[in-house]
């Protein structure tokens, strides 16, 4: 089976060469624009791209208010903040998940806590994170939600929409206004993704995208912090500039800020590739159906979007019967210059996050032993 798999990706991206998990692809204005912001010498984080990217942005999801950063991790950290996340809190997240999710929460000093991820949607699970709660916690008489062992408060949950499948979201949004807690959406590799028609990252109280190069569509390096309330997201673009207040000449800021603007030569990319998205998606889309029809008969359990959905499929995905057959899998098509691979070592096993609280973890731990992603740049 390994060699088929190894002769059906070949053919797919019809080349005997190295083939990678996912490369970007600039096949419109990105030289024209960039280089326009060179002639201008605006490189930096004043120019008319960095809004023009915003704007664009907020347009395509519909999302109320669009910040543009300088990473996705800069827009989920912002997010976090905004939410009031702050020192000894609880944050329940994915343990399945990329390692900036977590960062994020540590870095204000809080902590994560893991709730396994559903078998469909593989993000955070509705039921496993109900019954998480009613076993662990309860509302106090300033209606926030307390850990009942710790004593910690839980602010937030950050489910993450995994490799562009979209989670769960009324379904956690329910639990989020049942027990007061913000709904933060790590849509960093969901651009282009809808949950029930309406675009990943507009239904929590916050959301963070990302263009990292690996991603959907690029800005080299970039984020867009994304809010429901117009409030935040002018606090949001307020604190992500230094938190400096407007004046000709002066040098004044108002509270603590940070320094995550996105540049403008980053944005010029974003607004050529954002040209781009509707043929990369439709590209991606003809893709996974070709993946899907492979598998469709063998062993291998492709992972199609759910039915609630339409995923912009940035990797796609196989379940593999066990660990030792996506062992060999991994193995051979490695060894024959394919680029597989396995998902993230979940984030309890990571050394700053090992005594993180968390339930069992049990399709977690399936996925982290048989799922595999496979090629996925657009033709
Ligand atoms: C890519 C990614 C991020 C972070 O994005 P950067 O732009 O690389 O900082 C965060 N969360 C997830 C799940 C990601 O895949």
């Amino acid at each position: 089976m390994n060699d088929k798999i190894i002769s059906f990706i070949q053919g797919l991206y019809q080349t005997n060469q190295p083939i990678p998990l996912h490369a970007p692809i600039f096949n419109g204005n990105e030289q024209k624009y960039v280089a326009e912001t060179i002639e201008s010498t605006f490189v930096s984080s004043v120019g008319r791209y960095v809004s023009q990217f915003e704007d664009k942005i907020s347009q395509y999801t519909q999302a109320n208010c669009a910040v543009a950063t300088n990473s996705g991790s800069a827009a989920l950290h912002t997010a976090l903040y905004l939410a009031g996340v702050t020192t000894n809190d609880l944050v329940i997240t994915q343990a399945l998940t990329f390692v900036a999710t977590c960062n994020c929460i540590a870095q204000l000093g809080a902590q994560p806590l893991f709730i396994d991820v559903s078998k469909t949607s593989l993000s955070l699970c509705p039921e496993a994170l109900e019954t998480y709660l009613t076993d662990n916690a309860f509302i106090d008489g300033k209606g926030q939600c307390i850990h009942s062992k710790t004593k910690q408060k839980i602010k937030a949950i950050v489910p993450m929409h995994s490799f562009g499948h979209p989670a769960l979201l009324d379904e956690l949004t329910q639990v989020c206004t049942q027990w007061n807690l913000t709904l933060i959406e790590d849509a960093a590799e969901s651009l282009g993704s809808f949950y029930k028609g309406k675009h990943t990252g507009t239904l929590g109280d916050f959301a963070a995208l990302s263009f990292n190069g690996n991603k959907v569509i690029t800005t080299g390096g970039g984020g867009m912090l994304l809010t429901k309330s117009s409030e935040t997201g002018h606090r949001g673009k307020h604190i992500t500039t230094t938190a400096k207040t407007p004046h000709p000449y002066e040098f004044f800021h108002d509270e603590l800020g940070f320094n995550y603007r996105m540049p403008n030569l980053n944005a010029a990319l974003g607004c050529a590739q954002l040209e781009q998205l509707p043929t990369i998606l439709a590209s991606k889309r003809r893709i996974a159906e070709q993946y899907q029809n492979f598998f469709s008969d063998s062993d291998f359990q492709f992972v199609a979007e759910p039915d609630y959905a339409h995923s912009n499929y940035w990797l796609n995905a196989i379940i593999c019967p066990n660990k030792k057959v996506r062992d060999s899998l991994l193995q051979q098509t490695n060894g024959a210059n394919i680029m597989t691979r396995p998902v993230w070592q979940l984030m309890h096993k990571l050394p700053m996050y090992k005594s993180a609280l968390r339930d069992n973890l049990k399709n977690s731990l399936w996925l982290e032993q048989c799922l595999v992603n496979l090629p996925s740049s657009v033709k």
